[in-house]
This record gives C-alpha cells, structure tokens and sequence, in this order.
C-alpha cells in the first residue's frame, strides 16, 4: 500500500524531476506523503528558515502600493485573449475603471512565479491559462522553453529566466548553470548562454543556488549583466546567507525575494497551509511572492484557488514585476 502511494507520487512529480534536486537535503519523495505533523522542517534548499526581516528587502507600503511598475506591465485581470503584442489597453469600461481600480490599487497583492518550466508543454500551458499574471521561470536549454516563452509573453504572462546556480548539496544544476569555481569570463560567458537561450526574458531568478547565491562577489558579476540588459530579479531565497538581493540593489537591479514555496510538499493540506500563508503575508507586507512548480498537483490547486480569489480573499493577484523594489 505504502509502496503504490510513493510510486504514485513519484510518477506524478514526472514532469519536473529536477525539481526533486531543489529540494536538497530532504529525504526525497517519502516527504510528499508523510503526514505534516512528522514534519520537521529543517532548513533545506528548498525550505531555508523564514527570512531575517533586516535580511531580506522588506515589501512596505513605500515600495508596494505606489511604487511605478516598472519593468512590469499593468496587472491583466482574468486571462486576457492572447493577441499580438501590440499596445493593449486594459479591456475596461471607462466610466467604471477609475473607482474600481483605485480600490483595487489598495488591496493586498500576492505575486506568482512557476518555477522549472520548460519540459513539459502541457503543464506550461496550463500555467499561461491561469487566470492571474503568474510568471513562468523557464529553465535555459529545455526542450519547449522557446515555445513556451512565444505564447506566454503573447498571452501578456510575465516571462523569466529560471537560472541554475550551485548549491550546497552538489546536486547537478542542469545546463547553463553557474558555479563558483567559475572563472569570471567563464561565468559571464555562460550566463549570456543561458539569457540568450530563449526569447523575451524579462528578468531572472535562482534555480537552487544556496552555495552560489551566498557569494557576494559572483552575485556583483550577475547583477552587472542584468543591469546592462535591464532584467529584474527575483532571490528565491534558497539560504538564508543569500547576498542576491544585496547585489541587485547596488547593480541598480530592481529585485524581490520569495516569501512562501508553495509545494515543498504535494498534499492538499500543504498547499492550502502554504497558500494560506502566503495571503497572510501579502496582507501584513502588503505583497507577498509565492513559487510554486509544475507539478500536476501544484497546477489542479492553483486551477481552483485563483479564480475569484480578489472577490474571496480580499488579495490581488499581481505581476510580479508590480513588486520589485527599485534600486535607489
Ligand atoms: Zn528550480
């Protein structure tokens, strides 16, 4: 019995086995059954402890409510048509937008990036059709990253560079990945790859990289390059030594960290405690970032959560490019 629900969970999580390796130090897939009270938590790749408020750029009503958007585009509402990226104003009523949209502007706003996408079409798809502006952070080099990344940015759906960096743990990162044993041509070399390996990329976060993204030194060399091509980025926050969002606010990058990963683990209580946690973040922070990976029960969750969210929540599914803060 046991057996057939690992080996269920193990077939399910097929379209993102990289992602196993994100959640480093952890005992593998037996997590994704075992009941939440056994769960300890340790600090993981995937699970580091809860951000140092002095840590991690703090969202507060200066960067949040009126802060410009931007790199961002304006957060579409309920799926919009996809359409050819000509300028598409919001499809609102003129009379009605004004009041409705300054009530909305005051409301909490929850930003939602998918991870490791690119191998499955299916499951990227699923995400463009969310009703919400989630990002897809796509891995460099997979086989439907440039399919993916043509109908999200045709859909109006953020589109990121999911980039592999070294971890702690010494999984295997995937191509386009960067080390620190990296020189620092080598380093810029790989990393132009891996920004050029699919079009739009409008800005960049971390695919694992607690080893990397505590490095200082090669977190200046990243942001360098995303500053001269105008990228945001987005700390995943996969250590709690990360110096990534330090960097980006030197460089001129505008950043945001991750507050809440929703599916460490795949049960429907889980999900919903991770989800749970994330609106109550967007509402004491006023914003709050939530990733989240392709995995099927990832996508059925988020098919049912968002759909109406705003109306039953009070929270605001935004871009996550509404969120960064800008560099001073
Ligand atoms: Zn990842």
């Amino acid at each position: 019995m046991l057996v057939a629900v690992l080996l269920a969970a193990v077939l399910l999580g097929g379209c993102s086995e990289d992602e196993s390796a994100e959640s480093a130090g952890q005992p593998s897939e037996s997590v994704v059954t075992a009941p939440a009270a056994e769960i300890a938590e340790p600090p993981t790749e995937n699970n580091p402890p809860e951000p140092i408020a002095s840590a991690a750029p703090a969202h507060s009503a200066a960067d949040g409510a009126d802060a410009p958007y931007g790199l961002g585009m304006p957060a579409l509402e309920p799926l919009p048509a996809p359409q050819p990226a000509e300028q598409e104003p919001p499809e609102q009523s003129p009379e009605v937008a004004p009041a409705a949209s300054d009530e909305a502007e005051a409301l909490p706003r929850l930003g939602i990036i998918i991870d490791d996408v690119g191998n499955s079409r299916s499951a990227g798809e699923r995400i463009i059709a969310l009703p919400a502006p989630v990002a897809l952070a796509i891995m460099p080099f997979t086989r439907n990253a440039q399919a993916l990344a043509t109908l999200a940015a045709e859909a109006g759906k953020p589109v990121m560079l999911h980039l592999p960096m070294e971890n702690l743990a010494g999984l295997a990162i995937g191509e386009g990945g960067l080390s620190t044993r990296m020189s620092r041509a080598d380093f810029e070399a790989q990393l132009q790859a891996s920004l050029n390996a699919f079009t739009p990329v409008q800005g960049v976060n971390n695919h694992m990289g607690s080893k990397l993204t505590a490095d200082r030194e090669r977190m200046d060399w990243l942001m360098t390059q995303l500053a001269a091509r105008q990228l945001f980025f987005v700390d995943s926050r996969t250590t709690k030594e990360t110096q990534a969002a330090f960097a980006a606010q030197a460089a001129g990058v505008p950043s945001v960290s991750r507050d809440v990963f929703l599916d460490n683990e795949r049960t429907q209580v889980e999900l919903d405690r991770e989800f749970r946690l994330a609106l109550e973040r967007a509402r004491k922070q006023g914003a709050a970032v939530l990733i989240g990976h392709p995995y099927p029960e990832t996508l059925a969750f988020l098919e049912r959560q968002l759909p109406g969210l705003e109306r039953r929540e009070g929270v605001r599914l935004v871009s996550v490019q509404a969120l960064l803060r800008q560099p001073h």
